[in-house]
């Protein structure tokens, strides 16, 4: 099933100061349907729509849209580099210790930064940034049969 695209890449690219381009076009509507998506898996997404793309092209778009603020990267722990359209929002992600499957969770207390320390070391903060881990409902109920329960 194919989510439906509800971004104008084109005009997300104006907006941005970006050149208009057939790839970044490409890029930005396989993020969109694919939220947390690593570079491998959207170069194969950006290669149906234009089969003669390179890795190293979608890796410029995806250096190119994340500084110039239309998509965010995340990185957790263990995982290549994720990426998403999601920005400045501030969210954090739940991550499955199992499979990597990876969902958005709001702002803990609302606003950016959530996490305030008592101490910021001389640090003037902008973002606070936190990941959630645990096993996702998929992997959950994967492992029921195993467990075997002797009755007492
Ligand atoms: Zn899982
Ligand atoms: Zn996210």
């Amino acid at each position: 099933m194919q989510t439906a695209v509800t971004i104008d890449p084109a005009a997300m690219l104006r907006e941005a100061g970006l050149r208009v381009t057939d790839s970044r076009i490409a890029v930005l509507t396989a993020l969109a349907n694919n939220p947390h998506a690593g570079a491998d898996a959207l170069f194969v997404r950006v290669q149906q729509v234009l089969p003669n793309t390179s890795r190293q092209a979608v890796y410029n778009v995806l250096n190119d849209i994340t500084d110039a603020g239309l998509a965010r990267r995340i990185e957790p722990a263990g995982q290549p580099g994720l990426f998403e359209l999601r920005v400045g929002d501030n969210h954090h992600h739940i991550v499955c210790k199992t499979c990597g499957a990876i969902a958005d969770v709001d702002c803990v207390t609302g606003h950016a930064p959530c996490l305030t320390p008592n101490e910021t070391q001389g640090f003037d903060l902008s973002e606070a940034e936190v990941t959630f881990w645990g096993v996702c409902a998929n992997c959950k109920t994967a492992a029921l049969p195993n467990t075997s329960i002797v009755p007492a």
